[in-house]
């Protein structure tokens, strides 16, 4: 018995064609169509590429507004320089990795 992929009508097994609707069989049958299975995939890879932008943004804002680069005396209050200093390269070097790991994540 010989499935037709288009129609689903059983066909004999010598059949060629469908007896339902002409379609080949001979060239469809045996081949199963495999989706390529991700790792990740590219849906997620482009969610983090996102993800990464914008902690590469966030963390330039922390280091414009935060840092003293605006148009205002740098925040010195001592425990939110010390903040500072690890949440500015986390967000930009962290959303730099993420950026780049969502690039390659595209085909793993
Ligand atoms: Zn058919």
């Amino acid at each position: 018995m010989k499935i037709c992929p288009y129609c689903g009508y059983s066909n004999y097994d010598t059949a060629k064609v469908c007896r339902k609707c002409d379609s080949s069989l001979e060239t469809q049958s045996g081949t199963v169509y495999q989706g390529k299975s991700y790792w990740i995939g590219p849906d997620k890879a482009k969610h983090m590429r996102s993800r990464g932008l914008s902690l590469v943004v966030l963390g330039l804002l922390v280091k414009v507004y935060w840092g003293g680069y605006g148009p205002w005396s740098p925040i010195d209050f001592p425990i939110l320089v010390t903040m500072r200093t690890y949440l500015e390269p986390i967000l930009l070097y962290g959303g730099a990795l993420l950026y780049v790991f969502g690039w390659i994540a595209r085909a793993i």
